[in-house]
């Protein structure tokens, strides 16, 4: 059996093609459904339908084989017993510290400043900031990031940013790029050992798929 976790809405959708290309189709649509484990038409290869943040766990004990991430949801995690062997592309989006408009980031940015800034990514914000020299007080947040700036809670948030709508409509302004984020592919270390025969198409699969689009094909 192969287990395959990831998450409902954009990484689902976004990965379904990447599934059907292996030839692997889901028995339901896990956003219709309140099940856990959806069989798919192949008998010896499941899906688990987790919340983004906890699929690197379940690789990671086991749980599951295989499993779709986001590059910030890892980063976040830490990545113990897991391996990344491909960047599917997908839910891109990029890692951005936004203001109110009328707040002095390049003023407030100096080695030495404090800085509040709140965010669901605290070690991506952590180190970023480590890295300008600067002591950041971290205030952690699970959602609607875009609110702390208008009420005073932080200074500056660090959030995910796709279009820049949710920031807009929210009077606030991207000030730095983090890093861009994909989606990895990841493997339980030990799983890619003990089932390689079966695992090992599947990755090659992945690749090809992706590095096909990535040509226009
Ligand atoms: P929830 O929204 O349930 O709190 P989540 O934000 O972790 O959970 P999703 O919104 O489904 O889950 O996001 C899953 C992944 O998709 C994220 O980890 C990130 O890599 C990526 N992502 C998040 N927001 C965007 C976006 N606006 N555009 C593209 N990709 C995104
Ligand atoms: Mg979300």
């Amino acid at each position: 059996m192969i287990t395959i976790a990831l998450s409902k809405g954009r990484i689902f959708t976004e990965t379904a093609p990447l599934l059907q290309a292996a030839g692997i189709v889901a028995s339901e649509d896990p956003e219709n459904s309140r099940k856990l484990i959806i069989p798919t038409n192949h008998p010896d290869v499941r899906l688990l339908i987790l919340r983004a943040t906890d699929v690197p766990t379940y690789v990671q004990h086991g749980a599951a084989d295989l499993g779709i991430a986001g590059r910030d949801v890892l980063i976040e995690h830490g990545g113990e017993n897991i391996y990344q062997p491909v960047d599917l592309e997908i839910a891109r989006c990029r890692m951005m510290v936004a203001a109110q408009q009328d707040f002095d980031y390049a003023g407030a940015v100096r080695p030495g400043a404090r800085l509040r800034v709140a965010t669901k990514y605290v070690r991506i914000a952590r180190d970023y900031f480590a890295g300008l020299g600067m002591h950041v007080d971290l205030i952690k947040l699970y959602g609607s990031m875009e609110l702390a700036p208008l009420v005073q809670l932080a200074d500056v948030i660090v959030d995910l940013v796709s279009s820049g709508a949710t920031l807009k409509a929210n009077g606030l302004v991207p000030v730095a790029h983090i890093m861009d984020i994909s989606s990895m592919l990841i493997v339980n270390q030990a799983a890619l050992k003990l089932k390689r025969t079966s695992l090992q198409p599947l990755l090659d699969t992945f690749a090809r798929t992706v590095a096909s689009q990535h040509a226009g094909a």
